[in-house]
């Protein structure tokens, strides 16, 4: 199959390179140019435009940041919709506002063209290791006809429903990181107050009731897990600016239900102060940062 990749970033590039790996010729289109160097070597090819890039394609998956950037994808007059194959099927599996997955829905449908929302979790070690989970949302026949190609990035492909019921799914499963993420924060900083060796905090905690994902895979402090952008000077796997955007996402859903979510609002409000302050760049665990004290050197 020839798919066409956009968005080449922190998970759009190893996702696009396990498609490769499993003998599709891959068209990759990023608006920074330098962040194709990676997956041009491995052997994907580099197209000047989507507009170039979708021209050939069976098949479209965009890894894109926010929903204004999937819209201009799709919509523009030099966008996916207007220049793809009459039969091509298209995979949006960016985190973005269920509002924009459908707006881009109608337009798809009224072209013909089968598209899903396929979001997806498992950071960017599921993204290297093709063991991420996919939320998808969309008609029965288009996820069945997803489900190969999905499983060459991922373990676990799960239906939810109609058109933007990924992007739903995906919103609580990330307000639930986001509230973990400030949680650990929060924890690991008081243990280390109290002169508690946070390695041993870890070594109970993660055997116990506390423990959750982000603790084992993101923990915001250095030198206990392999995986944790601590080690790294919280260098982003996944920014605070994203996480922001989905609490923001998320809480709008909230509002939408009149459904009134605290903790949610709180981590919002939180990861919003970190990013004014200059960590959008960052990996979201820094914000442990704004907590201890050491947003100051941001
Ligand atoms: P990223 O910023 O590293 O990558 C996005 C890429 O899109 C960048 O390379 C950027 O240059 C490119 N881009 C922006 N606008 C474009 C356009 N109009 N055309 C072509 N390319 C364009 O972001 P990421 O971390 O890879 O995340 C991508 C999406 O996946 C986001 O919606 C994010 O919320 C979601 N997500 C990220 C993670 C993670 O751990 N990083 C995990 C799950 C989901």
């Amino acid at each position: 199959m020839k798919i066409a990749f956009i968005g080449i970033g922190n998970m759009g590039e190893p996702m696009a390179i396990n498609l490769l790996k499993a003998n599709h010729t891959i068209f990759v289109y990023d608006i920074v140019r330098k962040k194709i160097n990676r997956v041009e070597k491995e052997g994907c090819v580099y197209k000047e435009s989507i507009k170039l890039a979708v021209k050939d394609a069976d098949c479209v998956i965009t890894m894109l940041p926010e929903g204004k950037h999937v819209k201009e994808a799709y919509l523009n007059e030099d966008g996916i919709i207007n220049n793809t194959n009459k039969g091509s099927f298209l995979i949006d599996c960016s985190t973005i506002d269920v509002k924009t997955t459908k707006e881009i829905g109608i337009v798809a449908k009224n072209r013909n063209l089968s598209i899903i929302d396929a979001p997806v979790s498992g950071g960017t070690f599921g993204a290297e290791n093709a063991s991420l989970t996919f939320m998808v949302g969309g008609r029965v026949k288009d996820f069945k006809f997803s489900k190969p190609i999905l499983s060459k990035m991922g373990k676990k492909i799960i239906h939810m429903g109609e058109l933007g019921a990924g992007q739903i799914t995906k919103a609580c499963n990330n307000m639930l990181l986001g509230i973990s993420m400030i949680a650990l924060g929060e924890v690991f900083t008081l243990a280390d107050k109290l002169g508690l060796d946070q390695k041993k905090l870890f070594k109970v905690s993660s055997k116990g009731t506390g423990m959750s994902w982000a603790m084992l895979n993101h923990l915001p402090v250095a030198d206990i897990i392999k995986t944790a952008a601590a080690n790294n000077e919280f260098k982003a796997g996944f920014a605070a600016n994203m996480i922001l955007k989905d609490l923001s996402i998320a809480l709008s859903l909230a509002d939408s239900v009149n459904l009134k979510t605290p903790a949610g609002a709180l981590a919002k409000s939180l990861f919003e102060r970190f990013v004014e302050e200059g960590g959008g760049d960052l990996d979201y665990s820094a914000v442990i940062k704004l907590i201890n004290g050491t947003n100051k050197s941001i």
